[in-house]
C-alpha cells in the first residue's frame, strides 16, 4: 500500500490512514509513504533560499512538531532529523552552492520523517509496526542524483529483509520511505519526483505481493484532467499498456515506471481514494478490458518542446538520426513521440 502526500498531510488524514492499514492489518500489507503534504517542495524553497544565504526550516519543522503533538507520539527521532536538516541547510548557506548531491539529502528528510510519524503512531494505537528507510531493505541505486535508477540487487535485498514479516515470523507491519535510495558509496539519493509510486511498485514486485494499492486523493484512474474536464469519471479497469500510455501522455495520477515491475509480476495495480476508501477506484492488471469504449481516456502533455529536423542535406546521410538522438540523450532528454517523413529529409 502506498500512501501520497496529500493522504499523510496531517494529524487527521494521519489518523485516517492508520485505519485504513489496520483495516488491512490481516492481509499483511507493507506500506510506503511520500513525505507530509508538500514537504518535498518546500525543502527545495529551503534549499534555494540557502543558496542565498537565509536558512530557514521553520515551516518544515512546524508541520511536524505539531502533527506529532496533536497524535500524541514521541517526536525524538523526528527532532534529531529536523536539527541534521538545519545543520545541512547552515552548510549549504556558508557555501551558497548545492549540488544535485546534496539536494538529494536535503529532500530526503521528508520522507524520512513520515515514516517515523507513521510507525509511532501506529504503534501508539497498538498496531505493532516498524519504520524502514529504503537502504534498511537494501534498496540501491546507482549514482545519478535527482533520477536514480535502482540497483537489480534489490529483487534480493527486499524479500531478504521483509520476508519475516510476510511468512508471519514478524508482526511489525513495515512502514517504508518511498522516493529515496541509497548509492553504493552510501549517497543519498532520489528515484524522481513523483517516485514513491516506483519505490511502491519494486516492494511490491519484490515480494510477489497480492497486489498493489496506490492511495491517492481522487476517484483513482479518471478519463481526464478533472482541472480541465469537469465530468471526468472513473475508469474502472485499465491495461498495464493502457495505463503507461495515459501516464505517459500526461496522465499525472501515477508515475509512469511504477507499472513495469507489477506487469513483469503480474500484479494487479489498483488507485484508490484515501478520502473516499469505500470507492472501488481503478484496477490495472494484464486482463483484457471491455473492448465497449474504445478511447478509455484523454490525457495532455504541457511544457513540451516540438522539434522538427529538415534539410535536403539529411538525405542519404548515414547515421543521422543516430546521431540527432544522441544528441538528445547526451542532455538527458528523454524523446516520447517521433515521427518520420518517409524520406529521410524530416524527422519530428
Ligand atoms: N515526495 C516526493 C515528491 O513530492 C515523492 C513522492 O511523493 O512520490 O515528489
Ligand atoms: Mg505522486
Amino acid at each position: 500500500m502506498k500512501f501520497g502526500g496529500s493522504s499523510v498531510a496531517n494529524a487527521e488524514r494521519i489518523r485516517h490512514v492508520a485505519s485504513i492499514i489496520k483495516a488491512y492489518q490481516d492481509k499483511r500489507p507493507a506500506v510506503v509513504l511520500s513525505a507530509m503534504g508538500d514537504t518535498t517542495d518546500h525543502l527545495l524553497e529551503a534549499a534555494d533560499k540557502a543558496v542565498e544565504g537565509v536558512v530557514d526550516v521553520a515551516g518544515v519543522a512546524k508541520l511536524h512538531e505539531d502533527t506529532a503533538a496533536e497524535l500524541g507520539v514521541n517526536i525524538e527521532t523526528i527532532q534529531s532529523l529536523l536539527t541534521e536538516l538545519k545543520q545541512l541547510l547552515t552548510g549549504i548557506s556558508m557555501l551558497k552552492e548545492i549540488s544535485k548531491r546534496s539536494r538529494d539529502y536535503l529532500v530526503s528528510f521528508g520522507e524520512r520523517m513520515s515514516v517515523r510519524m507513521m510507525a509511532a503512531y501506529l504503534e501508539s494505537q497498538g498496531i505493532p509496526a516498524k519504520f524502514y528507510d529504503a537502504w534498511d531493505i537494501g534498496i540501491k541505486s546507482d549514482s545519478n542524483f535527482m533520477s536514480a535508477e535502482l540497483l537489480d540487487e534489490v529483487w534480493k535485498n527486499i524479500p531478504a529483509c521483509l520476508n519475516a514479516y510476510k511468512d508471519g515470523k514478524d508482526n511489525h507491519i513495515p512502514i517504508v520511505t518511498g522516493f529515496i535510495a541509497k548509492d553504493v558509496k552510501g549517497n543519498i539519493t532520489t528515484l524522481g519526483r513523483g517516485g514513491s509510486d516506483y519505490t511502491a511498485a519494486i516492494v511490491a514486485g519484490a515480494l510477489n505481493a497480492d497486489a498493489l494499492e496506490i492511495w491517492t486523493d481522487v476517484d483513482g484512474f479518471l478519463t481526464a484532467d478533472p482541472r480541465m474536464v469537469r465530468n471526468a469519471y472513473t475508469i474502472e479497469e485499465l491495461s498495464y499498456l493502457e495505463a503507461v500510455e495515459l501516464s505517459n501522455f500526461g496522465a499525472k495520477i501515477i508515475y509512469p515506471p511504477t507499472i513495469y515491475p507489477v506487469y513483469e509480476k503480474n500484479i494487479p495495480l489498483y488507485i484508490r481514494n484515501s478520502y473516499n476508501p469505500e470507492f472501488k477506484g481503478t484496477k490495472i492488471s494484464g486482463q483484457k478490458t471491455s473492448e465497449e469504449k474504445a478511447i478509455k481516456g484523454i490525457s495532455s502533455i504541457n511544457d513540451t518542446c516540438l522539434i522538427t529536423l529538415q534539410g535536403m542535406g539529411m538525405v542519404g546521410v548515414s547515421g543521422i538520426s543516430s546521431r540527432t538522438f544522441q544528441a538528445l540523450a547526451n542532455q538527458g532528454i528523454s524523446v516520447f513521440l517521433i515521427s518520420q517523413a518517409s524520406s529521410e529529409n524530416s524527422t519530428t
